[in-house]
């Protein structure tokens, strides 16, 4: 069915070359969910949405969460394997009942879509039914996602412990299932494969996670060397292998698997995430919240891995990406002022990482920009300080944001949530 076109006008943050975003006033036509056209210059004087002082931004992109936890957020005073067993898998348990899991999965959708986030890369928990719930109740949000069954059969509770047989049946069915989704739907939401992480996962379940990956052509989300703890129970559990090598050896790294974290790596593992293109999702308020490290990302970069950047919800307590990119470049400055070296991103880059960064890395190559025949997700946005009079408007963008500045959210080109 064809829409009338929508006018959007306003400064329009813009892809610029160099991993940066720009800005300039102008006018963008919104036609059957999509960006059909858009020209720089004088705002157009009485579009539909926006005007002469609002703000059109892509819509935000979160590289790294977790549904089930949204109710968990700053639960303090542990670190993260603690944190697991005391906060977190309680909140995982409850999603045993399925209308429980479509409640919170709905209601985050909701949360995030104000927050201006269009876009997660997610995980549910190991209950099939309450993750169908979830992949389908994202679906209806319109938001732009990728979920994944969370896989574990060993050092999680007996209740959250699946057999690994049992679960990678599960995560296959599902995989077909999201395919049988409205045509709407399918086309914004896809099935991952989330083994948790190598401590809950036998070498038997990543094997089998490793085969899945590879004969579905799904992407994959894991989590990868995030607390010094963590990484010394890796050793234990795995004969001394590297964690990045647990990971190679089950055929689970290449251009569409996202590790969260990776901040205790060695050059050799990060050799081997850059030579199998495999993405690190960086978490920075996550990895402050819950003590885990400063991530050094500019090695990272060095080494030519792939980055992109999350929420880490709820061990990140932020669901704004703009405190995410802030978090980004505080955890920067950090790293700099105690290792004496390291770039720090600018406004410009973090702007970029929450948008079509992040998108680029995922490989959803038409979301979360503003150009044509990009998906129409966008933000309207009306800050109430002079930030173009400020000799770093991305800055103070950045700085001085206001979620309540968002006055709509579009995803595809509808206004979200109803
Ligand atoms: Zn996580």
């Amino acid at each position: 069915m064809t829409t009338a076109p929508r006018i959007i006008s306003g400064t329009l943050m813009l892809p610029a070359p160099e991993s940066r975003v720009r800005l300039a006033s102008g006018t963008i036509k919104v036609l059957n969910g999509r960006i059909s056209d858009m020209k720089e210059g004088e705002p157009h004087p009485s579009p539909d949405l926006g005007g002469e002082h609002a703000l059109i931004l892509p819509g935000f992109v979160d590289a790294h969460m977790h549904l089930p936890q949204f109710d968990s957020i700053g639960v303090d005073g542990m670190t993260l394997l603690d944190w697991l067993d005391r906060a977190i898998f309680p909140a995982e348990a409850a999603w045993a009942d399925p209308d429980h899991a479509e409640s919170v999965a709905t209601r985050a959708a909701r949360s995030l879509l104000s927050f201006g986030t269009t876009a997660i890369c997610a995980y549910a928990t190991v209950h099939h039914e309450g993750a169908r719930r979830a992949i389908r109740s994202i679906a209806q949000s319109g938001m732009r996602a990728m979920i994944g069954q969370v896989l574990m059969d060993r050092n999680a509770p007996p209740d959250l412990s699946r057999p690994a047989k049992v679960l990678i049946a599960e995560a296959a069915s599902l995989t077909d299932w999201t395919g049988t989704l409205a045509v709407s739907e399918r086309a914004r939401v896809e099935h991952s494969i989330n083994p948790r992480f190598a401590v809950s996962c036998t070498p038997e379940l990543l094997a089998g996670t490793g085969e899945l990956v590879t004969r579905l052509g799904a992407p994959m989300q894991t989590h990868l060397s995030e607390s010094r703890a963590e990484c010394e129970l890796i050793a234990k559990l795995f004969g001394g292998r590297s964690y990045t090598g647990v990971y190679e050896d089950a055929g689970l790294l290449g251009p569409r698997s996202i590790l969260a974290h990776g901040i205790w790596l060695d050059d050799a593992e990060r050799a081997t995430l850059a030579s199998t293109r495999s993405i690190v999702a960086h978490c920075p308020t996550a990895n402050t919240f819950l003590q885990s490290g400063d991530c050094n990302v500019a090695s990272l970069w060095r080494a030519g891995v792939p980055i992109a950047i999350g929420s880490d919800i709820a061990g990140g307590n932020e669901r704004s990406m703009v405190r995410v990119a802030r978090a980004m470049i505080e955890t920067a400055k950090r790293v700099r002022l105690a290792s004496g070296n390291g770039d720090v991103p600018s406004p410009a880059e973090a702007w970029w990482s929450i948008t079509g960064g992040n998108a680029n890395a995922i490989g959803w190559s038409s979301t979360s920009r503003l150009a044509p025949g990009a998906e129409a997700d966008i933000l309207i946005v009306k800050p109430d300080i002079p930030w173009m009079r400020s000799p770093d408007p991305l800055g103070t963008l950045l700085y001085a944001w206001d979620d309540r500045w968002i006055e709509s959210t579009l995803v595809r080109g509808r206004a979200v949530p109803d």
